[in-house]
């Protein structure tokens, strides 16, 4: 359903409360060409109206001429930001930016965070926002996963469709996407709600079955048939099934980088309001599929880089893939019994 221009300015202001958002401090709202005009018109209202001094920042978009498709994420590395010293340092000035255009996967903004700067992620529609306005628990229940990461040499997937993977853990931090920023150089992204970290290099080894219903992004399509891919010393081996399988591997073969087929991130959904059901119910180019992401007990598997996490593996591919009906455990320890969250909630 359509979202009222109000109910976005409450959305907003809930955020933005709860990242902190002080009368007098610096917000700078990042916006690019496909910046959804509800989103910014709203974040404009909000943020005035919490006193804070407001900034527009508009950059033009970039990679069209390399990336396959208009999702966000189709295409890493270089940003609108690169070798931009001018808007770096309106950022870097601010308390907050609102980055409605996507900067993740860029080296600026680790160097916008180093500074203090808090940025909140926010580019999908506004009636996935409003579905999945971040709260106190989210952040909680977040962070307890976070936590049990921490504490765990391996992490391991198994399913009765074949995926049975190992990890070993301990080389990169665990993070978590709560959905706001309510700490100085905190990153996040609205709407999220996992936690996740990254394997140490080469220690992947397994084999992952992406079963009938399983999404792929940033195809942002539901998996048909089973994908069978090899893992071995922390890179995609083999990749074999029917028409997913193709079309995955030929995907990832036009970057012609064999880092594309290292591990990136792995963790598990825990937003119980993001839904596995909703990305059938959208264009592809209105959402990045955070529904998909996000959903409670899905484990969330990917291929690219790890320089996020502070790895110095940059390539400018990024597959995420949520899987249902996995058990995932850490050290042995079950932690997602077969797509269902075993902390209680
Ligand atoms: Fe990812």
């Amino acid at each position: 359903m359509p979202v009222s221009d109000f109910e976005m300015i409450n959305a907003w202001e809930q955020v933005l409360k709860l990242s902190k958002l002080e009368p007098g401090q610096s917000v700078t709202i990042l916006t690019s060409s496909a910046t959804h005009p509800q989103t910014l018109s709203s974040a404009l209202i909000a943020t005035q109206s919490m006193g804070a001094i407001v900034n527009r920042l508009d950059l033009p978009p970039v990679n069209a001429e390399k990336a396959l498709s208009r999702d966000s994420l189709a295409w890493l590395g270089t940003t609108p930001l690169t070798g931009n010293n001018a808007a770096i340092a309106a950022l870097k000035e601010s308390d907050l930016v609102l980055d409605l255009m996507t900067l993740l996967f860029s080296p600026e903004q680790h160097d916008i965070l180093r500074s203090g700067t808090k940025i909140l992620l926010a580019v999908e529609p506004p009636e996935v926002l409003v579905r999945m306005i971040p709260n106190e628990a989210d952040r909680k229940r977040v962070l307890a996963a976070c936590e049990l990461i921490k504490g765990a040499k391996e992490m391991r997937a198994v399913s009765d469709a074949g995926t049975d993977i190992r990890f070993e853990l301990g080389d990169f931090p665990a993070i978590g996407e709560y959905g706001y920023v309510d700490e100085p150089g905190r990153w996040d992204h609205w709407p999220s709600g996992f936690a996740l970290t990254w394997p140490n290099e080469r220690s992947a080894n397994g084999h992952l079955v992406i079963d009938r219903g399983d999404i792929l992004l940033p195809q942002k399509r539901y998996a048909v048939e089973p994908v069978h891919i090899t893992i071995e010393n922390g890179y995609a081996t083999s990749i074999e099934g029917g028409l997913d399988a193709d079309l995955l591997r030929e995907y990832m073969a036009t970057f012609n980088d064999p880092e594309a087929y290292a591990f990136s991130h792995i963790g598990w959904g825990l937003q119980p309001r993001a839904n596995w059901t909703t990305l059938g119910l959208y264009d592809r180019e209105a959402t990045i599929g955070m529904d998909a992401r996000a959903f409670e007990g899905n484990f969330l598997f990917s291929f690219g880089p790890n320089n996020e996490a502070g790895g110095d593996r940059t390539t400018t591919c990024h597959i995420d893939i949520p899987l249902r009906n996995c058990t995932v455990l850490l050290d042995d320890t079950e932690v997602v019994r077969k797509g269902k969250v075993l902390d209680g909630k």
